[in-house]
């Protein structure tokens, strides 16, 4: 059996991976957010809820039973032994639930959209090919400066926690350069959609 092609798309904060992702989307590739995957796990009757209760109790969990993000995040925020067994709890959890949207897809193929794609370990052996959106620092700070209504330093204290755009560029098989305007955006997406339609298998 021929493996299945699937594409893994990060970027830093405001590169336009969402931007990007969309415009796939609409070509007839299925989106998978894995962030909104992770973050459904805890919500009421998610599927960390009863392992985060098991080990943390019932402090961590919210009166609707969701876990409870402002507890749980002053915890982890300074204990590392903590944050990992919290991690120990999501991961294979995001993991299981990514791969069974990936299975139910029913696009031209599977994107997971991964923000911490190069951060997070073994996606590289997940998917067929890497796309990094890249763009320039200054240009991600002020997208996200007005996106968020953020300062600069606040953004560049988030990019600090991201790998470097030298670091992420050399985990990719493919870059897009999101500089220019949406309509030379869609053009390159076009152009690399036809590409992995062809690597899927599918009719262009
Ligand atoms: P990410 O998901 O990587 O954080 P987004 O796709 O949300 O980034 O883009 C960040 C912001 O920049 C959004 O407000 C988006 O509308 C805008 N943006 C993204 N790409 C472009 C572009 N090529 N031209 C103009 N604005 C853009």
């Amino acid at each position: 059996m021929t493996a299945t092609f699937s594409l893994g798309l990060t970027g830093g904060i405001g590169s336009g991976k969402t931007t990007i992702a969309n415009i796939f989307g609409e070509l007839g590739a299925t989106l998978i957010d894995t962030d909104l995957i992770a973050h459904q796990l805890t919500l009421p009757g998610g599927v960390a809820i009863a392992a985060i209760q098991a080990q943390f109790g019932s402090s961590f969990l919210t009166m609707d039973g969701a876990m409870n993000r402002v507890a749980m995040r002053e915890l982890v925020f300074s204990d590392p032994v903590q944050k990992s067994r919290l991690e120990s709890i999501l991961h294979p959890l995001i993991r299981q639930e990514t791969e069974r949207a990936a299975s139910i897809a029913s696009g031209d193929y599977p994107i997971f959209v991964v923000p911490l794609l190069v951060e997070s370990g073994n996606w590289k052996t997940r998917v067929s090919r890497i796309l990094v959106v890249d763009c320039d620092e200054e240009v991600q700070i002020q997208r996200v400066m007005s996106r968020n209504d953020l300062s600069r330093q606040q953004v560049v204290a988030i990019m600090q926690n991201q790998v470097s755009r030298q670091q992420r560029l050399a985990a990719a098989d493919d870059v897009i350069v999101n500089e220019g305007s949406i309509a030379e955006i869609r053009e390159a997406v076009t152009a690399l959609h036809r590409h992995y339609l062809s690597l899927a298998g599918k009719k262009n």
